[in-house]
This record gives C-alpha cells, sequence and structure tokens, in this order.
C-alpha cells in the first residue's frame, strides 16, 4: 500500500525518532519512495528501513536520509550548490533536488544510476547532474560545494571533500569500517569543526577497482 496515510504514518515515525525539520518532513511526505525501489518491493516503501536495489547496494532508510538531510541544512530552508557521492536509487537526490538551487551526484554502478536518472526525469528533477565513476575524489571541476553528502562510508574523510566545501558549507558523511560513524564538518573562517553524531552502517565507499 501506498496510501497517504502509510506516509503519514512513516511521517510520525521520523518525529518520533527525533527529526524536527518540518520541511524536510514535508518533502518526504509529498515524495513517492516506492518510485525509487523495485516494483516487487513497492509495498514495503514506507517502512522505516533500508531495502535492496542491487548490486549489493541498498537505499538507504527514510530515518537515515532525514538526519542526514537535516544536518546538511543547519537550520536553513534551502542549500546553493550541494554534491552527493553514491547516487543509489536516487532518492536522497530527489530530496536535495527539492532543497538545492543545484546537485551534482555521483555514482560508480552505471546501472543504478541509469535508474535513477529515469526516476529524475519522471519526476521533473530539472537540477539534477549526475556522474558516473568513482566520486572519492570529489567533483573538483564543480566545486566549491554548500553541501556535500556520501551515502557510502570511507576509512578516512578524503581531503578532497574537505578542499570542495564552500566556506559556512557543511559535509555530512560516515567514517569508519567495522564501526562507523555519522560525521559533519562545517567549514568555518576559523577552520573544520567536527561533530560525532551517531552510529550508523552504510554501504563502503569503493575506490577505483574495489
Ligand atoms: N542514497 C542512496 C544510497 C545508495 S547506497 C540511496 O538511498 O539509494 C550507496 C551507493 O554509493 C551505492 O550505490 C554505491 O554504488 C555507491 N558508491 C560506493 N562507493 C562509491 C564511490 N567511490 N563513488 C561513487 N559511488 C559510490
Amino acid at each position: 500500500m501506498t496510501s497517504l496515510r502509510t506516509r503519514a504514518r512513516l511521517i510520525e515515525a521520523l518525529r518520533a525518532q527525533g527529526i524536527r525539520s518540518d520541511l524536510v518532513l514535508e518533502i518526504m511526505k509529498e515524495l513517492p519512495r516506492h518510485r525509487f525501489v523495485d516494483e516487487a518491493l513497492a509495498s514495503r516503501a514506507y517502512e522505516n528501513t533500508s531495502l535492496p536495489i542491487g548490486f549489493s547496494q541498498t537505499i538507504s532508510s527514510p530515518y537515515m536520509v532525514a538526519r542526514m538531510t537535516e544536518t546538511l541544512l543547519q537550520g536553513r530552508q534551502s542549500l546553493g550548490r550541494v554534491l552527493e557521492i553514491g547516487t543509489g536509487s536516487g532518492y536522497q537526490t530527489a530530496i536535495l533536488a527539492r532543497l538545492a538551487d543545484a546537485v551534482y551526484t555521483i555514482e560508480r554502478i552505471d546501472a543504478l544510476l541509469t535508474r535513477a536518472r529515469w526516476r529524475f526525469h519522471r519526476l521533473r528533477l530539472l537540477n539534477i547532474t549526475t556522474r558516473h565513476g568513482d566520486g572519492a575524489n570529489g567533483w573538483p571541476e564543480q566545486a566549491p560545494f554548500d553541501g556535500i553528502i556520501a551515502a557510502a562510508a570511507p576509512a578516512e574523510i578524503p581531503v578532497s571533500f574537505l578542499h570542495q566545501l564552500a566556506l559556512g558549507g557543511r559535509l555530512v558523511m560516515p567514517r569508519g569500517t567495522a564501526t562507523q560513524t555519522l560525521l559533519a564538518i562545517t567549514r568555518t573562517p576559523e577552520g573544520y569543526v567536527q561533530e560525532e553524531l551517531e552510529p550508523v552502517t552504510f554501504v563502503p565507499m569503493l575506490s577505483g577497482d574495489r
């Protein structure tokens, strides 16, 4: 069931888990998550869990998407230029597209990116630029970014991400291997300020052939 009631229940669950941004919750209420998973899984799209999207990858849980988006916003109502590493299903990308002037997203698995592009087209999301390839070095040609978000965990934060952050911008991503932590790093005039948010479980950020 993809009824409005099912979606409303998910929004209430996110609120109960501590998501405070009405803006993020409103966008998630409207955006059809069932369009970002296989038809066979569509009936589970409004459960608060990650789901398989093929190629050993997953669409992140609604809670994690909400938490990361809210953190990226830093209480603002909109974002300028945003970089995303790991397009996956494109669900997080679509949410960012509603908040940002422009979203740049990189995915290393071509078949996933092809599907995601089709979804952006169907939903008339015109401010998304996609790239197939390794995003572990960011997207220097399009930098600086007001926000950078990654849905795959490297062992260490790539310095290129820090360099590509605009002043006042924020990077939100998991770091770690066996145990991972969600980090928020803000670039201030005094330097980079890092906060550790919570323990998380993401797929590894792969580079090159790995
Ligand atoms: N936000 C996405 C998450 C997908 S899972 C969603 O909710 O659907 C993370 C994605 O990161 C996977 O699709 C994986 O292929 C991709 N990924 C992992 N390492 C990467 C890298 N170095 N460059 C680009 N994409 C990468």
